[in-house]
Order: C-alpha cells, then sequence, then structure tokens
C-alpha cells in the first residue's frame, strides 16, 4: 500500500494513504460561470483526497487556497429548508444555554450572517460578524458587520469575546487546526476564556454509502466525528458537546477555550529569551570589544560546533581574535566556520601562553580548567558566557564550577 508523509489538518498526525483521485474538475460551488463557455472553459483544479490513519480525516493534499476566489464570488449557503431550521435552532438553543447574560459573540466567516442575527434578536449583547467576503445583514444593527478577516492576535485582545462561532468555515481551511491553536495561544495569553461552537459537514455516512458527491475543490477538509473530535482536542479546546445534525450530515461542538495553559507560558518565556538573546548579543559584543582594546593575548577554547555559534553569535572574528585552540588534536589544522580562524592543538598556549581564555562551552570548562591546570596552561582569567554575560570562572557566580 502506499503511504505518504503529510501532515493531517485536522490531527497533524504524519501517514496518510490515498483516499479518492477524483482527476482535475473545475470549481463545484464558488464560481458561478455566467454562461456556456465560461462555465466550459473554467480551469480544473486537482482532486487528490488523502485519508489520515491516525483519525480518519480526508482532505485533498493538491489544495491550493489562492485556487478559491473567494473575493470574487459569494459562497451562498442553501439555508431555507424545514429540517435544516430545524437543525440551526437546535444548536441556537444550544448555544443560548450556555452563553452568559449581555454576551459578547464573534462569528468568523459569518456569510450574511443569520445565524448571528439569530442570537442577537434572543439574547442582548454585542454581535459581531466577520466575513470579508460576503454581503452582511447587520439587520438594522442587531450585530455589527466586520468585512475583513478575524486575526486572533488582535480581534481576540479588544474583543474578548464570551463566544465564538465557526460554522461551515474550518472545511475551506488550508490548516483548520492551526488557526484553533493560533486562537487558543491568544487566549491563554490575554487572560480570555471563550466558549467556541463549529460546525462543519460531516462525511461519516460517505464510508457506508460510497458516495463521491461529497468531494469537491472548495472544500479542502472532510470531517468524520472522530476527526472532528480530535481537532479541537489539538487546537486546544476543552470540549463539552459534540453531536451530529441533519441525518448525520453536520457535525457540530460546543468547547471553550480557557485561558491560562501551558501555551501561554511557553510563549511568553519564549518572547523573554528573545529579548534577552538581543541584548546578550550586544553586551557580549561590547564585552569583546572592550577585551581586544585591552591589548591581551586571548584564546577562543574550540572552533567547532558551539564554539563557531559563540564565535558567530557574538562577532569574533578572526582580526580581533585569531587564536583559536581545541584540545583535540584532529581538530587542529582545520579553520573556523565563517569566520576563517585556523583552529590549533591547545598545546600552542603553553609555549605563547594565553592571559584570557574564553570557553564557549560553560558545560566542560571545569573539564578544560583542569586540562589546562595538568598542562601548565596558567591564564589570567577564564571566561565563560552566562546570563547574557562574559564572567569570570573563578570568581564570578554561575552554576558549572
Ligand atoms: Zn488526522
Amino acid at each position: 500500500m502506499q503511504t505518504i508523509n503529510t501532515p493531517c489538518p485536522a490531527c497533524a498526525h504524519q501517514v496518510v494513504v490515498p483516499f479518492f483521485d477524483g482527476g482535475k474538475q473545475p470549481l463545484a460551488t464558488i464560481a458561478w460561470p455566467a454562461s456556456q463557455a465560461e462555465a466550459e472553459s473554467m480551469p480544473r483544479l486537482r482532486l487528490d483526497f488523502m485519508r489520515c490513519v491516525a483519525c480518519g480525516h480526508v482532505f485533498n493534499q493538491a489544495f491550493d487556497y489562492a485556487d478559491v476566489p473567494y473575493g470574487d464570488k459569494p459562497n451562498l449557503m442553501f439555508n431555507r429548508g424545514g429540517i435544516w431550521n430545524d437543525h440551526l435552532a437546535t444548536t441556537r438553543d444550544l448555544v443560548l444555554a450556555a452563553l452568559p447574560e449581555n454576551p459578547t459573540v464573534v462569528e468568523i466567516g459569518c456569510g450574511e450572517g443569520h445565524f448571528l442575527r439569530g442570537l442577537a434578536a434572543l439574547r442582548k449583547g454585542r454581535y459581531l460578524g466577520f466575513d470579508p467576503n460576503a454581503a452582511i445583514d447587520h439587520g438594522d444593527g442587531l450585530i455589527e458587520a466586520r468585512s475583513e478577516l478575524f486575526i486572533p492576535a488582535t480581534n481576540l485582545a479588544a474583543l474578548r469575546p464570551d463566544l465564538v462561532v465557526m460554522r461551515h468555515v474550518l472545511e475551506h481551511f488550508k490548516n483548520p487546526l492551526a488557526f484553533l491553536q493560533e486562537i487558543a495561544l491568544h487566549c491563554q495569553l490575554n487572560g480570555v476564556s471563550t466558549l467556541f461552537f463549529a460546525e462543519t459537514p460531516c462525511i461519516d455516512r460517505v464510508f457506508s454509502t460510497g458516495r463521491l458527491a461529497d468531494f469537491y475543490y472548495e472544500h479542502h477538509s472532510h470531517f468524520t466525528q472522530n476527526s472532528f473530535r480530535r481537532m479541537l482536542e489539538s487546537g486546544g479546546c476543552n470540549l463539552r458537546t459534540l453531536a451530529t445534525g441533519y441525518d448525520q450530515e453536520v457535525v457540530y461542538a460546543l468547547a471553550e477555550f480557557p485561558p491560562h495553559g501551558m501555551h501561554g507560558t511557553c510563549a511568553r518565556d519564549a518572547e523573554a529569551f528573545y529579548l534577552a538573546a538581543q541584548l546578550s548579543r550586544q553586551e557580549i559584543g561590547k564585552q569583546l570589544a572592550e577585551i581586544s582594546a585591552g591589548r591581551k593575548r586571548v584564546a577562543i577554547w574550540g572552533g567547532t560546533g558551539k564554539g563557531a555559534a559563540f564565535i558567530h553569535h557574538f562577532g569574533a572574528d578572526r582580526e580581533r581574535f585569531p587564536l583559536v585552540v581545541d584540545s583535540d588534536p584532529d581538530k587542529a589544522g582545520t579553520f573556523v566556520p565563517g569566520s576563517g580562524q585556523l583552529i590549533q592543538f591547545r598545546d600552542i598556549l603553553r609555549t605563547s601562553p594565553a592571559d584570557i581564555v574564553i570557553i564557549p562551552t560553560q558545560w566542560r570548562a571545569k573539564d578544560i580548567v583542569a586540562e589546562m591546570r595538568r598542562e601548565g596552561i596558567a591564564p589570567q582569567s577564564v571566561l565563560i558566557e552566562h546570563q547574557g554575560k562574559l564572567v569570570d570562572f573563578f570568581s564570578d557566580s554561575h552554576p558549572y564550577r
């Protein structure tokens, strides 16, 4: 059996298998060709559906979002059937029962806005519909129409919604899981706790019926109940309810994004490290400039791996820091990548001593200091990088002694 290594859009599992080769077909729903000639001359796009072996998700691995002209044509959804209206009422009531008084509600990809207006008519609050590609009907100011993309980084912090709704939107995304993870992270970074209602078409019945009409280009993702659940869980939601509706043809869930968690902590730690690293490069760069101006003989101990990385990060160039030594005689005679210093065996320091030895590999410094003592190499000071500075191995505070 052919297996393919590519990430599943729902659960991020990396191994998938071929599911349906639809050849090349035109867009099925969003093109609205105005003439027979236009219809017949539409570009053909590849349908190459794969199935994730971990969660059962089906997706078109040849899909390119740029091939779907949402900006030019409306994505009209038929929503007037009687059974469909029953389904809408069921999901609306599920959402209303979970909403607080006077909520702020955001719908991402709201289309003309009927679901949001339905909520707003029954519960006083602030309702915002985001959709850059639809003529949103604000219902005489019942809802706020935002003809733009919803950007989690800015909109979550500014609006602090009690509920985010995404109905029949996630199946169009190239990477729906990434979008949910982005929402989860920005909730945690801003301390926002929000309910989440999502709904997509469901293909659970495709497997027993063998039908093919579900599969067309605009729908990149085809969810099963299981893959929908896996996406929400991997996306950082805590699931409250998951069910199918409309005779198992749609799957929907009510979940919540928590206001605190590991992802927010990790992102804040990373940001602090990022800023500290910039200061560290400036500070150590300055220290190296002072050392070089002091006209002392300086050796850097180690010129490959972490030694080379130290030289690169802090700009210890060949002109100012020509002397690079190594404990390993096999490395002698080669050159530091990029900066070009000749790497010499450490015995050079026995015959022409250095005043200062810089050891980029802090965790080996203790061994190197012992090696220097054994070999009669006695510099005035030994420096290592610690907390954004070069510190003295013997007299300053650090965890490597
Ligand atoms: Zn999967």
